[in-house]
């Protein structure tokens, strides 16, 4: 293995990998590393969707979190084509150029074999009908490639990249030290080798690795900007509920901004027919869901997470522990995730096995029943229970006793870097993308700023 490289890529996930397969484009005969901290894409694999252990054990590292493909690998991959949510890029980026690269790697996907249909709110009158109760449709096209595709497509990028350029996993970059235009990455886990070098690092380390991302950042003077944190439940209700909808847009990101507190409510991945799963961030278990495009694995409930954004100020620094403090509230009751009826959560008291054992909605999750009002503030709460009583109008039924709450969900959206329009940090030649840079909070445009840099990249090597 050799120890200089012209770029180097921090991570595993999709906008690694856009990154990478877009610098392989262009025949430069540029070395390339790309090196992630978790297994590889055949390694990964989850006791709890293995059905060895029906709770999350903690694996270290979390294969759901971590690893080649990164924190989509086990999602259903639902694409969105749009800029109204899923990121920040359309900031530093028109909108045209966002939606430009989202089509890009839209093609890359059906090339390896993506599903050609789409959903679209375009030809709908979802949101005519949703507004009467004032609650909001943002406009999108979806495409949803399904779980067991999704790992397919990525399957086949990983065997592409790595035959061109170094690809390595289970290794885990400690420090970046920029020194006259040379980065040194220290990594563990690349053998004999404790460092290497590059001229261009671009930094990609998701979610997961936004804390040591952040710490990295703050030892090389570069400026953070708070985020977001939004933190709630994940719903589960039997498909029937919310089939006139999901079968008419497959996924709808629906806004309510609550009469009691004025905050506003957002569904957020809905999962038609699908699974709630658990996931681990450093450590801490939240949840989430997922679902397959093939039928037979269908299951019979529908899930989505109903989120609250919280955008704090000044002194506060650390929206990231606010959430981490939520969830290990959930952990500390429950060992991990928490379910309860909101029929109990309503009548104020905890949904124990007896009660969730005569619950019509069996949950696909094998959680602690438990009472999320020990664990979400309750502003949180009021403006949840708000949302599922003006959802129970567009979709009656989504107020029954036994719609089950799943807590908490967590979105964690890393600290924001200054970066130029071309995703730049204040360092020359370092660059910071997808959701681990604050810029982004999905596939698409995870994905769309990996192609963006590279394109960058490649500007600055033609010259
Ligand atoms: C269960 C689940 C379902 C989801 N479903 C959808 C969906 O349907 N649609 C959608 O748009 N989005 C979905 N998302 C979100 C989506 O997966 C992310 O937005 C996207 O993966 C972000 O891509 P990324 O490349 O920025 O980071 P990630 O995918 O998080 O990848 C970052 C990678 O970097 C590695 N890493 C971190 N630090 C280091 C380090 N120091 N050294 C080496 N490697 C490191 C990590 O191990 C990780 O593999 C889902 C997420 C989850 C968890």
């Amino acid at each position: 293995m050799n120890k200089k490289y012209h770029i180097a890529i921090v991570g595993g996930g999709p906008s690694a990998i856009f990154a990478a397969y877009e610098l392989m484009q262009y025949n430069h005969n540029l070395r390339i590393i790309l090196l992630e901290a978790g297994h590889d894409i055949y390694q990964r694999s989850c006791p709890i969707a293995e059905k060895k252990v029906n709770h999350c054990i903690g694996c270290k590292p979390c294969d759901i979190m971590r690893g080649f493909g990164g924190a989509g690998a086990f999602s259903d991959g639902k694409y969105n084509f749009t800029t109204e949510f899923g990121g920040w890029l359309q900031e530093y980026i028109s909108d045209n150029d966002v939606l430009e690269l989202i089509n890009y790697v839209d093609k890359i996907n059906l090339e390896r074999g993506a599903p050609t249909e789409y959903f679209t709110t375009e030809k709908s009158n979802l949101g005519k009908k949703v507004l009467a109760q004032d609650i909001h449709l943002l406009q999108a096209k979806v495409r949803h490639l399904g779980t067991e595709n999704n790992l397919r497509i990525l399957e086949k990028l990983y065997e592409e990249l790595k035959s061109q350029i170094t690809l390595c996993c289970n290794s885990r970059v400690k420090q970046i030290q920029p020194h006259e235009g040379i980065f040194t990455l220290f990594v563990e886990g690349l053998g004999e080798l404790d460092s290497i070098e590059a001229d261009y690092v671009i930094a990609a380390p998701g979610r997961a690795g936004s804390e040591w991302f952040a710490g990295q950042c703050k030892e090389l003077g570069l400026s953070l900007f708070n985020n977001q944190v939004d933190v709630g439940v994940r719903v589960e209700i039997p498909a029937e509920i919310f089939e006139h909808i999901t079968e008419d847009v497959y996924e709808a990101k629906l806004v309510y901004r609550t009469k009691q507190y004025g905050d506003l409510v957002r569904t957020f991945c809905m999962n038609p027919k699908g699974y709630v799963v658990a996931e681990n961030t450093d450590g801490i278990i939240t949840v989430n869901g997922h679902s397959y495009r093939d039928e037979k694995k269908h299951s019979k409930n529908t899930n989505f997470a109903l989120l609250v954004s919280n955008r704090f100020t000044e002194p506060f620094q650390e929206p990231h522990q606010y959430g981490k403090r939520i969830a290990s509230f959930s952990n500390l009751l429950g060992g991990g995730v928490l379910v309860q009826r909101f029929g109990d959560l309503i009548k104020g008291r905890r949904t124990n096995e007896h009660r969730l054992s005569q619950s019509f909605t069996r949950p696909t999750l094998q959680a602690v029943p438990g009472d999320l009002s020990l664990v979400l503030p309750k502003r949180h709460l009021d403006n949840i229970i708000e949302m599922i009583y003006a959802l129970d109008k567009i979709a009656p039924g989504m107020a029954n006793d036994d719609t089950l709450l799943y807590g908490v969900e967590v979105k964690f959206y890393s600290s924001r870097l200054k970066l130029t329009k071309e995703l730049e940090t204040e360092i020359p030649n370092m660059f910071a993308i997808g959701d681990g840079a604050g810029v982004t909070r999905g596939l698409s445009q995870a994905s769309a700023s990996g192609v963006h840099v590279a394109r960058v990249i490649h500007q600055r090597i033609v010259k």
